[in-house]
């Protein structure tokens, strides 16, 4: 088809053509590309639990007991005694009332703002926000406004003129490309004082901040009535799908109302099962989540030697940021030459081009330091 051949060309002349790298090896700290191993800093699976042993048994017996496929919607026979207890575990690690299995941050995301927005709903929403919130924004039928990154003066001015019945403030609590953590504290009051709800989309929080419990416990707010936790299970759990957790109004409205739940075939047993043992492990190890933090330090430490700036990161999320696509691109090449896998990110997924590091909790000294040698590297080589 020559109209998407020609685009197709137009993005190479622009380096920004996108392609799929799929792995020889399983996920962790060291990967197989192309029969090459690679120290990895491209992986979300911040626990090193997708192939914990553990979760991996887990896994098998989940299957052998449930077999492969759920079969149909939660809704009919899809979900298994897996499934309730898994919702029960969730709910305690989240210290709300009730949770419920979406089958991917995606879906919760697209399901859980469509079935919570209406007519009458004003969303506000951070301009860095996911993908995935700004596609489940575009799908309800509330308003939408965006406000300026963190901004507080800009969200408490737009907020201030609504005149909507309801109101839905919508965040990331990590940001997924600069890892800067959004000001909770200051929302929650915020959508306290206009009676709005307060959506937090917690992916790159669980398991990572507040002792892996999520950003709530970093800054010690109560999971209350107007707080929506959304996360996944497919980052720092090691497994897949996401999940809501919060009031059993809001449980049994989606239940009743979102799309993505009642029209999707629910999560296979296997799954459910590794789901189980991630969420557990964390709870029961919380020197894992050290051990990720002390990666970080390790890294930040060697960054700043470099002079490498890595604001506004807060979190194992680090980008190491350029000028242009095709400077993202030659520095990722130049540290996979040397055995390191970081790839580019690159416009318009942001406005900066960059690296983007994430660090992860198997990752040695020894994987550090050789990242920092080839970043040193890069610099005499005038590619930073
Ligand atoms: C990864 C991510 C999602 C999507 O989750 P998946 O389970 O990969 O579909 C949603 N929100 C944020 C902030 C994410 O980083």
């Amino acid at each position: 088809m020559l109209r998407f051949s020609k685009a197709l060309e137009e993005l190479k002349e622009k380096a920004l053509f996108r392609q799929i790298k799929d792995r020889e090896s399983p996920q962790g700290a060291e990967i197989t590309l192309k029969g090459k191993r690679l120290i990895n800093f491209s992986s979300n699976d911040y626990l090193c639990l997708a192939s914990d042993p553990r979760v991996v048994e887990a896994s098998c017996r989940g299957l052998k007991e449930f077999g492969a496929g759920a079969g149909a919607s939660r809704l009919l026979s899809g979900g298994t005694t897996l499934h309730e207890r898994l919702e029960l575990l969730l709910a305690r690690f989240k210290s709300t009332e009730r949770a419920i299995l979406f089958n991917s941050g995606y879906s919760a995301n697209t399901g859980i703002i469509q079935a919570l927005a209406d007519r009458d709903t004003a969303i506000f929403s951070d301009e860095l926000n996911h993908a995935s919130i700004i596609d489940g924004c575009r799908l309800s039928r509330g308003t939408v406004y965006v406000y300026r990154h963190k901004d507080l003066e800009h969200l408490r001015e737009l907020i201030k003129k609504s005149s909507a019945s309801n109101k839905l403030i919508v965040t990331d609590t990590v940001f997924s490309m600069d890892g800067d953590i959004a000001p909770l504290k200051e929302l929650l009051l915020i959508a306290t004082e206009y009676d709005a709800l307060l959506y937090i989309d917690d992916a790159h929080g669980t398991g990572v901040l507040g002792k892996g419990y999520g950003a709530l416990k970093h800054f010690g707010i109560k999971a209350e009535q107007r707080i929506i936790q959304m996360s996944t299970l497919s980052k720092a759990v090691g497994s897949f799908g996401a999940f809501f957790a919060g009031s059993e109004d809001i449980a049994q409205w989606l239940i009743n109302r979102s799309r993505s739940l009642i029209f999707s075939t629910a999560l296979p047993p296997s799954v459910i099962a590794a789901s189980l043992e991630g969420v557990r492990i964390i709870m029961a190890e919380p020197e894992r989540v050290e051990r990720l933090w002390n990666n970080r330090e390790t890294l930040l430490k060697g960054l700043k030697e470099l002079n490498i700036e890595t604001s506004p990161s807060e979190t194992p999320i680090i980008p190491v940021k350029v000028k242009t696509n095709q400077e993202a691109l030659r520095l990722s090449s130049f540290l996979f030459e040397r055995g390191i896998y970081a790839p580019a990110i690159r416009k318009p997924t942001v406005s900066t081009p960059r690296i983007r590091l994430t660090l992860l909790y198997c990752h040695s000294d020894e994987h550090i330091s050789r990242l920092i040698d080839a970043l040193r590297e890069a610099r005499k080589c005038g590619l930073l």
